[in-house]
């Protein structure tokens, strides 16, 4: 154990914390961390938490789960600007405007969102859960928010229901085009395409295989081929190349990287449990408000 990790170590027991971490988070934080996961996996280990303190590293969102999920729990996000761009697109307002416009429809929302906006919708969803939770729904309109780039994706899964997408979409997955997955194809002609839905559809129409951050993990592991060219951010193709040795695999651009996921340090880590910052405060209506969306989503 390195001195940091011992650090850590100690801190945790002092303030009986559990640190959680992103799939994106750079390794050496996923590996002073308790658990790693995507956002899902993130929602409902944070919900279970025994620990009176949990650490999110992560962004401000992931955090805000945590805290409307496990609301006595003091929930600490030790990189205090890392937030995300694709859940700042979209407020409150936006999504009550949507609801006027179209009474019938549901909202489903996207947990890459604002605990604000989270409380104005009907249910929230993971890339995961997306499908399953759309197909669950009476409603035959849904307002999909705020990622245009999943929304359509779950549309093109599920055509019995009518979509009206928010046009929000996560700029690091938005930013790679059509040519990037061609000139990484053309370089790496025996891999497999994996690739997130946050992706843009012309990116899609060249995957073998679509899905979350844990689905693509979870389909490089078991997949018979050698090579596979990793649509989603960047630290997936670093992690995979640790944990399957014996694969290949490439980033689809070397530029498919979340500023933001990259943020939080080991020394903030250690800053934040020593002073016990950068807490997650929500006011209680939202945190009730928000909970209904997001218990439903884990619900289901
Ligand atoms: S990868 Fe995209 S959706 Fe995820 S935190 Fe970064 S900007 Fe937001």
């Amino acid at each position: 154990m390195n001195d940091y990790q011992q650090k850590i170590s100690e801190l945790k027991n002092e303030k009986n914390a559990l640190i959680l971490a992103h799939f994106y988070q750079t390794l050496d934080i996923q590996e002073i961390s308790d658990f790693v996961g995507d956002s899902f996996a993130l929602a409902k280990k944070a919900r279970e938490a025994k620990e009176q303190v949990i650490v999110l590293c992560g962004v401000r969102f992931m955090a805000e789960s945590a805290k409307i999920l496990n609301p006595t729990k003091t929930v600490l996000l030790p990189a205090p600007d890392a937030g995300c761009p694709m859940a700042d697109m979209i407020e409150p307002e936006d999504v009550i405007k949507l609801k006027e416009r179209y009474p019938e429809a549901a909202v489903v929302c996207y947990v890459n969102s604002a605990a604000a906006v989270k409380a104005v919708s009907d249910i929230c969803c993971t890339s995961s859960s997306a499908e399953r939770i759309v197909r669950s729904l009476p409603n035959k309109q849904i307002i999909f928010i705020p990622d245009k780039n999943l929304g359509s994706y779950i549309a093109s899964l599920v055509p019995d229901k009518e979509f009206i997408l928010f046009e929000g979409c996560c700029p690091t997955h938005n930013r790679v085009s059509e040519k990037d997955v061609i000139a990484a194809k053309k370089q790496h002609p025996d891999a497999l395409v994996l690739a997130h839905p946050e992706c843009r559809p012309e990116v899609l129409r060249y995957a073998d295989y679509i899905g979350s951050t844990a689905g693509i993990l979870k389909a490089a592991e078991q997949s018979d081929a050698k090579e596979f060219i990793i649509g989603t951010e960047i630290t997936i193709a670093d992690k995979l190349t640790q944990e399957l040795p014996n694969k290949t695999f490439y980033p689809m651009t070397n530029s498919f990287l979340c500023p933001n996921m990259k943020k939080t340090r080991i020394s903030d880590v250690i800053y934040s449990l020593e002073n016990m910052v950068y807490e997650i405060v929500l006011d209680d209506e939202e945190i009730q408000a928000a909970a209904a969306s997001l218990e439903r989503m884990v619900s289901i």
